[in-house]
């Protein structure tokens, strides 16, 4: 019995992914490492608003702000603890301008105390990086959200 099932199978086609050459597609709503991002004129997207801070069940955002000298408000500080992230989505629903939002991501990892802190210039870099990447998976999400 079991040389008849090797024999049935031996012929189809294969299944078996050679991890991590290869890679299993991803949702475009999968939740990995986040970003910040910005309008393609350089200009960050935040406005500060907090909604992402007060919405987080994790309590895992941190932010300031204040007014810049043209009068617009921004963050000055924006952080992500990762540790206490449970990547559940919620700040990148609420987030009015599409600002914070999860990649597909998932492959990182910590070596030194403090690197689970993600802090603005992290994040902004993370956007600037993906963003073609980010724009693709929202813009196929779109008709859904
Ligand atoms: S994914 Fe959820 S837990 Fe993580 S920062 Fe966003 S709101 Fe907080
Ligand atoms: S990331 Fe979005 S929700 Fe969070 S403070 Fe900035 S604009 Fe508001």
């Amino acid at each position: 019995m079991g040389l008849k099932l090797t024999g049935k199978y031996m012929f189809k086609r294969k299944i078996t992914i050679q991890f991590p050459e290869e890679k299993t597609p991803t949702s475009p709503r999968f939740r990995g490492l986040h970003a910040l991002r910005r309008y393609p004129n350089g200009e960050e997207r935040c406005i500060a608003c907090k909604l992402c801070e007060a919405v987080c069940p994790a309590l895992a955002i941190t932010i300031d702000a204040e007014p810049r000298a043209d009068g617009s408000r921004r963050t000055t500080r924006y952080e992500i603890d990762l540790f206490k992230c449970i990547y559940c989505g919620f700040c990148e629903e609420s987030c009015p301008v599409d600002s914070i939002v999860e990649t597909g991501m998932s492959h990182y990892h910590f070596e030194n105390r403090g690197e689970n802190i993600m802090t603005k210039p992290m994040l902004l870099a993370i956007g600037d990086k993906y963003e073609k990447e980010i724009a693709a998976a929202r813009r196929t999400d779109a008709a859904f959200r």
